[in-house]
């Protein structure tokens, strides 16, 4: 047993898969003293139970990315370092029982083939040939991945640490973290071996690491659930099947029925994710034990029993077998299922690994991603997804619990645009919420806050089953589009609660911000459009500045960004600055009034000189309440934004609703906003704008002063302008019938994937289905003609001029 050394740079709290893949990846990057420290061996967590699946298959882009990464690192990781990984890559077949499910699997074949993945969509001969003891009745088909396979965890973790200590790290076994203290900008943690000192610190503490997150003030948005397998005793046709064909059976998973079934040995191995399902360690009765080390609970057959049977049904001759062993662990799970991977929140030079329920199959593409985040504050691939700042104050337990729950029975389901899961809601409603639901408002979360996202009608389906398709047809669609109708010819009021808001106040508080952003601070009484770039010239955020006077401004951000910014911000303050910055979030409201008959409405109700210029802002009175307008409309209409304190909007709402009458106003929600912005070509953060691209990149040049002397990001754009950029962000119209392109679905020209998509939808104002995508320079010109990959099938798309479908001129806008 090794002695902790009392300084190190970086302290890595929990010796799993994650935590260890993340000192491999430390070391690798040349961070070679770095040390990792186990309470108990390595592996004693959820690491030593777990199935090693090691699938490639997502829905999201940046897990995807780090899914291909692990598969790729695992396939070359024993001979690298020498130690034996019993890695096998056996293929995995994914059985559809639905037409939308083979919708799904071809939007990620798609995905796949843009990362350079041969997914393949197999018929039912295929899946035949492939897999003879499949019952494919009534299948529709398969997703074929020939990159899937599984591992031995332990094996995996061990030639992990072998390669960490081999380039110089430190792995401390039997040595826990009991509690962390900050002193001279340095962390100093200590263990039951000895204090460390050290820069950095990351925990990777699995199922414990709310535990560890206390240690940091820090309450880790997480629960843990009981997850179990089945093995099942040697069947002597894969026996046989195995032996000629010198291989094993690609890895079932019958997502539609919500299991996994895969050859271990020559014998199964069955993994359901039911939909009855148990939370462990959630309640005061049921603490977590001090030690649970190497341990697991008892098993729990009754809840599986359906998934048994069906799994024989599926493949009969499991029928044949005795059952051998049952494993039944500790799975942990955030409120997404998304694991958490990058800066504590709040919290200096301190990050997370942690809350991984498919941490096999990740660990080692996590591994990449923390050395990053501690060695250069960024990440190559944006990973926005597994953000620890996604999740802010909402996250209570219960909260978590319930969603944890919700996620892990649905773990297989198909993620459909329109929508939302029913678990956990109302955690934070608008003062209007309950005005708003009984005008027909269909709400959805947004960090927490209940936003309407349409108006249903008496009569309208508005059932969580109806919602389950990927067409852009549903009861929504014909009021959406009334909506943006409405905010075209007549009056649209949106209540948007929840926009994170800061403000910045101190001498000296123009300079800072100009230092921060790419372009021009806005002059008082002004607003403007503030780009933030990391120092690759990358897209971190994007705020709306409102300039007070030359010290005091507002900042305006996407409610989700809430944490994610003011960190951005905080960290670039120097204490000796004087400037302050405030998160008011909590304390304001927004409704946007917006269209043509916008002006008459709010004329009858406020005192603001509503002749004022587009991009202006001004207090005023409505009703008899203080309130902001700002002279701004997402939706590229004539219109106003009304900032109140929460305590004023519902009477500034029913003020204007009962003015707005007459004049044919409307509330509209997120859905018709949408469609709004897309024909104005307005970008939205963290699909179109983020760290995948440049500012450049993302067409958004005329937000560059080049005569500054200096801004985050600067030298890097003035880098790519010279080299000239290589990718570029393009509109296009698409000859879509049914379905609008899925995020990240693939642009091709010819036999080419020329770009991928990052936000679509349909435009009503001008009858189209929109696409903003990135795609290489050279084909990038208006009128280029190129085709956009929907759920498998190509559609015909033009590259349109570089400006907004809608109003290109902004003239209703400024009218
Ligand atoms: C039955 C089952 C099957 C699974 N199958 C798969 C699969 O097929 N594929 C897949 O990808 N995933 C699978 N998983 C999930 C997988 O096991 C986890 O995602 C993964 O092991 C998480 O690794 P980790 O390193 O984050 O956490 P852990 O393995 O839990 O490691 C955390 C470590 O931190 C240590 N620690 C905690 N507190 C302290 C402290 N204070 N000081 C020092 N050390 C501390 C613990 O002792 C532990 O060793 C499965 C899980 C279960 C339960």
């Amino acid at each position: 047993m090794s002695e902790v050394p009392s300084i190190a740079p970086v302290v890595i709290i929990g010796g799993g898969v994650v935590g260890v893949s993340s000192l491999y990846h430390l070391a690798k990057a040349g961070w070679k003293d770095c040390v990792l420290i186990e309470k108990n061996e390595l592996t004693s967590g959820s690491t030593w139970h777990a199935a090693g699946n090691v699938p490639t298959f997502s829905t999201s882009w940046s897990i995807m990315n780090m899914q291909r990464y692990s598969a790729e690192l695992y396939r070359t990781l024993g001979a690298r370092v020498d130690y034996p990984t019993n890695y096998h890559v056996t293929g995995s077949l994914r059985l559809a029982h639905t037409s939308e499910r083979m919708l799904e699997f071809q939007r990620v074949r798609g995905m796949g083939r843009s990362q350079g993945m041969d997914i393949e969509i197999v018929g039912l001969n295929d899946i035949k040939s492939r897999y003879p003891f499949l019952e494919t009745h009534d299948l529709k088909g398969a997703l074929y991945d020939p990159n899937d396979g599984d591992i031995d965890p332990a094996q995996l973790t061990q030639a992990l640490a072998k390669g960490a200590r081999d380039m110089g790290a430190k792995v401390v076994r039997f040595c826990r973290a009991a509690s962390a203290r900050r002193e001279s900008d340095e962390w100093i943690i200590s263990t039951d071996k000895g204090e460390i000192r050290c820069e950095f610190v990351v925990n990777a503490a699995g199922y414990r690491a709310q535990e560890v997150g206390r240690m940091f003030g820090r309450v880790v948005p997480m629960m843990v659930m009981g997850h179990q397998y089945l093995i099942f005793d040697e069947i002597a046709e894969i026996a046989v099947w195995s032996k000629e064909h010198g291989k094993k059976l690609p890895l079932l998973r019958d997502v539609d029925s919500s299991y996994y079934l895969r050859q271990e040995k020559t014998g199964m191995n069955l993994g359901p994710y039911e939909r009855i399902c148990r939370a462990r360690w959630a309640t005061a009765d049921d603490p977590m034990p001090d030690d649970f080390s190497f341990q697991l609970y008892p098993d729990d057959l009754d809840r599986l029993e359906w998934y048994l049977r069906d799994a024989v049904e599926r493949v009969p001759i499991l029928a044949r077998a005795g059952l051998s062993k049952v494993i039944n662990g500790p799975i942990p799970y955030t409120p997404d299922g998304n694991p958490l991977i990058g800066p504590i929140p709040g919290v200096p030079n301190a990050f997370e690994a942690c809350v991984f329920t498919f941490g096999i199959a990740q660990a080692g593409g996590a591994g990449k991603v923390v050395a990053e985040w501690v060695i250069e504050g960024k990440t190559e691939w944006d990973m926005w997804s597994c953000d620890p700042r996604r999740f802010t104050n909402y996250t209570d337990h219960q909260y978590c619990v319930d969603k944890g729950m919700e996620v892990y029975g649905n773990e297989y389901a198909i993620v459909f645009p329109r929508h939302t899961w029913p678990a956990g809601r109302d955690k934070k409603l608008s003062p209007l919420h309950e005005r708003l639901e009984a005008l027909g408002g269909q709400f959805g979360p947004y960090n927490g806050w209940e936003r309407a996202n349409w108006y249903a009608q008496p009569g309208d389906d508005t059932s969580e089953r109806a919602t389950e398709t990927f067409r852009r047809e549903g009861p929504w669609e014909k009021r959406v589009r009334e909506e943006c109708l409405a905010v075209r010819d007549r009056a649209g009021i949106l209540d948007l609660p929840g926009f994170s808001r800061f403000e910045v106040d101190g001498p000296g508080a123009r300079g800072w911000l100009l230092s921060l952003i790419t372009g021009a601070v806005p002059q008082p009484g002004r607003i403007g459009l503030g780009y933030f770039a990391d120092d690759d010239g990358r897209i971190v955020t994007e705020m709306s500045i409102v300039a007070l006077n030359e010290n005091s401004y507002i900042l305006i951000t996407a409610a989700m960004a809430q944490w994610h910014d003011r960190e951005w911000l905080e960290k670039h303050l120097t204490k000796s600055s004087g400037i302050v910055i405030t998160d008011v979030t909590a304390d304001f409201s927004c409704q946007i009034v917006t269209g043509p008959a916008s002006r008459a409405i709010l004329s009858a109700v406020t005192d603001g000189d509503l002749s004022k210029e587009w991009l202006t802002h001004q207090t005023a009175r409505i009703a008899g309440r203080d309130c902001r307008l700002l002279r701004i409309s997402f939706a590229g209409e004539l219109g106003w934004e009304i900032h109140s304190a929460n305590a004023d909007t519902a009477t500034i709402f029913e003020s204007v609703w009962e003015c707005g009458k007459n004049h044919g106003l409307k509330p509209f929600g997120m859905f018709a906003l949408d469609s709004l912005r897309l024909e104005k070509g307005y970008r939205t953060w963290k699909g179109d704008l983020s760290t995948d691209y440049t500012v450049l990149q993302s067409g958004l040049e005329r937000f560059i002063r080049w005569d500054k002397a200096r801004f985050i990001g600067k030298r890097a754009l003035v880098d790519e302008r010279r080299r000239g950029v290589k990718k570029r962000f393009v509109t296009l119209t698409v000859d879509a019938s049914d379905y609008d392109a899925p995020y990240m679905s693939t642009i091709w020209r010819g036999d080419e994937i020329v770009g991928e998509i990052t936000s679509a939808g349909y435009g009503h104002r001008v009858n189209k289905s929109i696409v903003f995508g990135m795609v290489r320079a050279a084909w990038s010109e208006a009128g280029t003609s190129l085709e956009v990959e929907m759920f498998g099938e190509r559609q015909k798309a033009t590259v349109e001029a570089d400006q907004a479908l809608w109003d290109p001129h902004n003239e209703r806008i400024r009218a």
